[in-house]
């Protein structure tokens, strides 16, 4: 077990469950504390079960409700998580969800849903985290940066999706959230990175792969064979959230299995 993340404290955002779930036991395992953000009273058990894996390691983490579309609640996640581990040094801004619908059938709530959870959620927890990098500066014996965001975005900040525009539109968006805030904050020694998932097999996306019949389609799109796992993507993180990378910002790292290779030119070029 690496131990790069000792002493820092990670918030991840939606991660009762799924990849934001596989981020928090990677960031763990590497010695981070962890707060694990859940979006309402319903997730609580999962979130528990969460933080049960981590106490079974005597890993450091606690729980905290918010929904990353609310203002005032993700500012509570924020200063909640100060006042108990004293201040944030990793922001993995992971929550997200789809609403998916033909332009023609989608409905105004269906956008705004999609858009306010996957992209202000992520411009919200940005500036608490922002903030709180700044007011804290470098701290050399934890890292060399003053702190480290990670945004969740997909292969879809590059890959058109029919009947997903919401979705699209918000991982779009992400691109350029992360790229542009990376160019403000470099200066003050602020990593921002995005990964950029390709199919991981998650509730999000179940029916793309929990039949035979789905899955062996989906398996056209990846060129290296196997639809990826949650882990894949914790381990990502760790290496965004240390100093292994301090000399990357401003950049997204696809973790896809070649999904953004363009697969259909392989034989039909
Ligand atoms: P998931 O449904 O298991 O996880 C999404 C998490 O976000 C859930 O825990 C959910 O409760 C939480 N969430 C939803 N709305 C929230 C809100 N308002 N406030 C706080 N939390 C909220 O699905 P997942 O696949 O783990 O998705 C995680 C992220 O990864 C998303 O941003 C998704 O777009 C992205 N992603 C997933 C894939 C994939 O193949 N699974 C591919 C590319 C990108």
């Amino acid at each position: 077990m690496s131990n790069s993340l000792q002493q820092q404290v990670a918030i991840v955002t939606g991660s009762s469950s799924g990849i934001g779930e596989g981020v928090a036991l990677a960031l763990s395992r590497a010695g981070a504390t962890v707060v694990i953000n859940h979006s309402h009273a319903g997730s609580r058990p999962e979130a528990e079960a969460v933080l049960a894996t981590i106490n079974s390691w005597n890993g450091k983490a606690t729980i905290i409700q918010c929904d990353v579309s609310k203002e005032e609640e993700v500012q509570h996640l924020f200063a909640e998580t100060i006042r108990q581990f004293g201040t944030v040094d990793i922001l993995v801004a992971n929550a997200g969800l789809q609403q998916d619908a033909k332009l023609t059938e989608m409905t105004l709530e269906q956008w705004n849903k999609v858009i306010s959870i996957n992209l202000t959620g992520q411009f919200l927890c940005c500036r608490e985290a922002i903030k709180e990098f700044l007011r804290r500066g470098i701290v050399p014996e934890r890292s060399a940066a003053a702190g480290k965001i990670i945004c969740m975005s997909s292969v879809h900040e590059v890959i058109p999706w029919a009947g997903h525009v919401n979705y699209a539109a918000s991982k779009g968006g992400i691109k350029l959230l992360m790229q542009t805030l990376a160019q403000e904050y470099a200066p003050e020694k602020i990593r921002i990175n995005s990964i950029a998932p390709g199919a991981i097999r998650t509730r999000i996306n179940h029916e793309a792969w929990d039949t035979p019949a789905a899955a062996q389609k989906l398996l056209e799109l990846i060129p290296y064979g196997r639809i990826g796992e949650a882990a894949d993507v914790g381990k990502a993180a760790v290496f965004l959230a240390s100093d292994d990378s301090d000399y990357i910002t401003g950049t997204t790292l696809f973790v896809d299995g070649g999904m953004t290779l363009y697969p259909g030119f392989a034989d039909n070029g």
